[in-house]
C-alpha cells in the first residue's frame, strides 16, 4: 500500500499543483488532454438546463464516472447534453459507505464528478462527508462551479451577504424548529434558509411570530417559468401565502434581511433607550431591555454599549 507522501507525488505527476494549504488544485497550464485524476464538484442547474455551463459538460463527458444523487434524475439532463459517462448512485444514505470506494478510485488514477439533482452538491445535498474523506486523504478535489439556489436567491435580495448566515433546511419537528429559528434571528446580518412548498406556510407563520417587522423575501422557483422573488415585512409572511393557494407551489429560498435594516429606521430610539437604561444598569442587563423593547439582538446593542465605553 502507498504511503500517504507517496500517493500525493503520484497525483502531482498526474497533472497537479500544491498550494501552501496542502490540498492539491488543478495546474492551470494544463496541456494534457485527459482529464486529471480528482473528484470534480460540478454545479448542476437549478431549473434552467442551459446554466450547465460548457465547463461542466466537459468534465462531465470526461470523467471515468458520475457520482449522482439521482441517476434517473441526471440522466435525463445529461442525455440532452450528449454526456454518457457511466454513472454511479451516491446519496445521503450510501454517501459514508461509498466513500473508501470513491477513495481507492482515486488512488488507482481515476477521476470522478459528483452531482446532486439540482445545484451544488454539498449545499443542502450529499457531498460534504465525501468531500471532506477525500480532503483528509491529501486527493484532489475540484469545483465546477455553477448554479445554486442559496447564491442565486441572495444576489437578487438586496440584503447584505457579508454577514450573512445560511442555516439550509430547518427541523421537520415543531419545537426543534422554533428552537432553531429563535438561535438563527438572534445572528448579525442576512439569514437565509431553505424550505420545502408544504412546510412553507408554517414557515411564513413562524417568521410572522418572531422576526415581526424585519425584512424577508420569498425567492420562488428561481429560473423557472413562474420565478418569482416577493418581498415582505414579517408581520404579513401568511397573508401574502392564504392571498391565492397557488403561490404556495414550487421551491422556495427564504432570506430574512438584517435586523440593523430595522435598527436604521428606529435608530434614534434604540440609542436614547440604551443611553437611559445604561445610566442606571450594567451594560449587559440595559442591552437585555433595550433589545426586548426594540427588536434589535443583544449582542448587537451589547456591543454598541462595551464599543462605546471603549472609545
Ligand atoms: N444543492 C442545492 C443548491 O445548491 O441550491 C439545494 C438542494 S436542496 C435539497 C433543495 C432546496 O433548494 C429546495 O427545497 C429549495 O429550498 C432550494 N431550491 C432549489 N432549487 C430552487 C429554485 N429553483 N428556486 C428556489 N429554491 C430552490
Amino acid at each position: 500500500m502507498p504511503t500517504k507522501a507517496l500517493v500525493l507525488i503520484m497525483v502531482f505527476r498526474a497533472g497537479f499543483t500544491r498550494n501552501n494549504n496542502l490540498v492539491p488544485t488543478v495546474s492551470l497550464d494544463q496541456q494534457d488532454n485527459t482529464l486529471p485524476s480528482a473528484l470534480y464538484i460540478v454545479a448542476m442547474p437549478i431549473g434552467q438546463w442551459s446554466d450547465l455551463s460548457s465547463r461542466a459538460i466537459d468534465i462531465l463527458g470526461g470523467v471515468d464516472v458520475i457520482l449522482a444523487e439521482d441517476t434517473r434524475v441526471s440522466g435525463q439532463i445529461l442525455k440532452s447534453v450528449g454526456v454518457s459517462t457511466r454513472m454511479v448512485s451516491l446519496n445521503a444514505h450510501s454517501e459514508a459507505g461509498k466513500a473508501d470506494r470513491v477513495i481507492e478510485s482515486l488512488e488507482s488514477g481515476q477521476s470522478l464528478a459528483l452531482i446532486s439533482d439540482a445545484g451544488t452538491p454539498g449545499i443542502s445535498d450529499p457531498g460534504r462527508l465525501l468531500v471532506d474523506r477525500v480532503v483528509e486523504k491529501g486527493l484532489p478535489v475540484v469545483p465546477i462551479p455553477g448554479p445554486s439556489a442559496l447564491t442565486a436567491a441572495l444576489s437578487v435580495s438586496g440584503f447584505p451577504a457579508a454577514p450573512s448566515h445560511f442555516f439550509g433546511f430547518l427541523s421537520t419537528k415543531s419545537n426543534a424548529r422554533d428552537q432553531e429559528l429563535e438561535r438563527a434571528l438572534s445572528h448579525d446580518g442576512t439569514l437565509i434558509f431553505y424550505e420545502a412548498p408544504h412546510r412553507i406556510v408554517d414557515f411564513a407563520e413562524r417568521l410572522d411570530q418572531k422576526a415581526r417587522g424585519r425584512k424577508v423575501m420569498f425567492a420562488r422557483e428561481l429560473t423557472k417559468t413562474h420565478e418569482q422573488l416577493i418581498r415582505v415585512v414579517a408581520g404579513q409572511c401568511a397573508d401574502w401565502f392564504s392571498a391565492n393557494p397557488d403561490r404556495i407551489r414550487g421551491e422556495f429560498v427564504v432570506l430574512v434581511g438584517p435586523a440593523s435594516t430595522e435598527r436604521a429606521q428606529s435608530s434614534i430610539d434604540a440609542d436614547q433607550i440604551l443611553r437611559v437604561l445604561a445610566r442606571e444598569l450594567p451594560p449587559s442587563k440595559a442591552a437585555s431591555l433595550a433589545s426586548e423593547l426594540t427588536g434589535i439582538p443583544k449582542r448587537m446593542l451589547y456591543r454598541q454599549l462595551t464599543d462605546e465605553s471603549e472609545e
